[in-house]
C-alpha cells in the first residue's frame, strides 16, 4: 500500500478499532484541453493524475454512516435512512443543508446519490465506516472532489454490491457534488477521475456521456505535463464564470441552436454578422476549442503527443483574446514555459487564476520550472508552486 492508503487503514483503525475490509481510491485530474466547452455540451479531454484520495472502509450492523478524514478527524454520523432528509429528499431537489460540515457532504452526498440510483430499501443497508486520506492537492485545479467521491463510490459499490457501471458513479459523484453539496458543476471531473488509464485521457462528449480512452503516450515519449500554481486565487471568478455561460446561451440562442456545439467553424462568418462582437467573441472561442479538442484526439493517433503543442497554444491565446478568461500570471506562465523549449503550454481550469500546464520533455523540466520562476519574480508576482504530473489509472480497490 502507498503511504496515503495506509494513513485511510490507519484512520479506520483509531476510528474503529479494527482493520478495514477495503481500501478503494480515486485519482484527481488535470485537463489537457477543452476548456468552458463543456456546459456548451461539447468535448473535453482530461487525464486522471497521480494523486489520489483513498477510502478505507468497513460494514457495521446499526444502519450508520460514519466518515472521518485526515483533512477532519472529527467523524460525523448520520443514520442511512436520515440521509433523504439531510439532503432534502430526492436528487433533482436536494441542496447542502449545512447540518453536516461541508467536506461530509462528499462522501455523504454520494452515500445518497448511490441509494437513491440502488432503490433499495435504505433500512436493508449494512452501515458503514469512512475513512479517507488524501495527497490531492487541494483547490489547485485538480478537482480534489472528485477523488473523494470517486474513492468513496467504488467503495460503497463494493461493500453494498450496487453493481454501478463507471458512467453510473460518475453521475453519482456529480449529483453528490451538484445537490448534496451545492457546487454547479459538469461531468466531466467525475468522468476524468473514475475512468483514467495509465498515460491516456478520457474523451468525452459532454452532450452524449460518450467516453472513449486515447492513448497520451507521454511516459512512453519520456514527456512530462508540468503544472504551473500560480496561486492567484480564482475564488471570485464566480462572477466571470456565469457571465460566460449567459454570453455562450446567448450566442445559441441568437444561432438558432440548441448548444454552441452545434455550431462547427465554418458558421463562424454568419455568427460575426449576427452577435455582437464580445458575444461572437465567446462564440469563436467555445467553436474553436471544441475543433482544438477533436484534432488533438486526431493527432495524438496519428502522430503522437509532440505534435499537440501548436493545439495547446492556440487553447491559450483563445482563452486569452476571446474568451477573456486569462490573468497576467497565467500568461506569463504560458509564455515563459514556451521560452524555455516546452512543446505547448496553456491556462486550465476555469480561468481568472489557478494554474497552467505545460507539456515538457522529461530532462528539461527543472530547467523550464527555473525559467518560469524567474520569469515570476522579474514580473514582481509571487513565486508559483511547480509540480509534474503524469496521466495516471481512474478508481480502483487498493486492498
Ligand atoms: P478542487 O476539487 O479543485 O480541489 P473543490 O472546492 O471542488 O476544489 O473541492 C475541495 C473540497 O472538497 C474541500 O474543501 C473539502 O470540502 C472536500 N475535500 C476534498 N478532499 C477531501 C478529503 N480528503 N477529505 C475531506 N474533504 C475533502
Ligand atoms: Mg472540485
Amino acid at each position: 500500500m502507498t503511504p496515503t492508503a495506509s494513513e485511510a487503514a490507519d484512520l479506520f483503525r483509531e476510528l474503529t478499532g479494527s482493520a478495514p475490509e477495503r481500501v478503494w481510491s480515486a485519482p484527481g485530474r488535470a485537463n489537457l484541453i477543452g476548456e468552458h466547452t463543456d456546459y456548451n455540451e461539447g468535448f473535453v479531454l482530461p487525464f486522471a493524475i497521480e494523486y489520489r484520495t483513498f477510502a478505507a472502509v468497513g460494514r457495521r450492523a446499526d444502519g450508520m454512516i460514519r466518515v472521518v478524514s485526515t483533512f477532519d478527524r472529527t467523524p460525523v454520523e448520520v443514520a442511512i435512512v436520515e440521509l433523504p432528509a439531510l439532503f432534502g429528499g430526492s436528487p433533482g431537489e436536494a441542496v447542502h443543508s449545512g447540518s453536516v460540515p461541508e467536506w461530509a457532504a462528499y462522501p455523504l452526498g454520494v452515500a445518497w446519490a448511490a441509494l437513491a440510483a440502488d432503490g433499495s430499501a435504505l433500512a436493508k443497508i449494512p452501515g458503514v465506516d469512512i475513512a479517507l486520506a488524501s495527497d490531492v492537492p487541494i483547490g489547485a485545479g485538480l478537482s480534489s472532489s472528485a477523488a473523494i467521491e470517486g474513492a468513496t463510490v467504488g467503495a460503497l459499490d463494493d461493500l453494498w454490491e450496487l453493481g454501478l457501471t463507471q458512467l453510473d458513479m460518475a453521475k453519482i459523484g456529480r449529483i453528490a457534488e451538484n445537490q448534496a453539496v451545492g457546487a454547479p458543476t459538469g461531468i466531466m471531473d467525475q468522468a476524468a477521475s473514475i475512468m483514467g488509464q495509465n498515460d491516456a485521457a478520457t474523451f468525452l462528449d459532454c452532450r452524449t456521456l460518450e467516453t472513449q480512452p486515447v492513448d497520451l503516450g507521454f511516459a512512453r515519449e519520456g514527456l512530462r505535463v508540468l503544472v504551473i500554481d500560480t496561486r492567484v486565487s480564482h475564488s471570485h471568478s464566480t462572477g466571470g464564470y456565469g457571465e460566460r455561460r449567459a454570453s455562450c446561451e446567448l450566442g445559441a440562442r441568437q444561432m438558432g441552436v440548441p448548444a454552441l456545439r452545434d455550431l462547427t467553424t465554418g458558421d463562424l462568418d454568419r455568427a460575426r454578422q449576427v452577435l455582437d462582437g464580445v458575444t461572437f467573441r465567446r462564440v469563436a472561442h467555445i467553436v474553436t476549442e471544441n475543433q482544438r479538442v477533436l484534432d488533438t484526439v486526431d493527432t495524438l493517433r496519428a502522430e503522437g503527443p509532440r505534435a499537440i503543442g501548436g493545439l495547446l497554444v492556440a487553447s491559450h491565446v483563445s482563452m486569452r483574446d476571446d474568451f477573456e478568461i486569462s490573468v497576467p500570471e497565467l500568461d506569463t506562465a504560458v509564455t515563459a514555459a514556451l521560452e524555455s523549449g516546452a512543446i505547448g503550454a496553456r491556462m486550465t481550469g476555469g480561468g481568472f487564476g489557478g494554474s497552467a500546464i505545460a507539456l515538457v520533455e522529461r530532462n528539461r523540466v527543472d530547467e523550464t520550472k527555473a525559467i518560469v520562476a524567474e520569469a515570476f519574480e522579474r514580473a514582481g508576482f509571487g513565486a508559483p508552486h511547480q509540480f509534474t504530473v503524469a496521466p495516471s489509472h481512474g478508481v480502483l480497490r487498493d486492498a
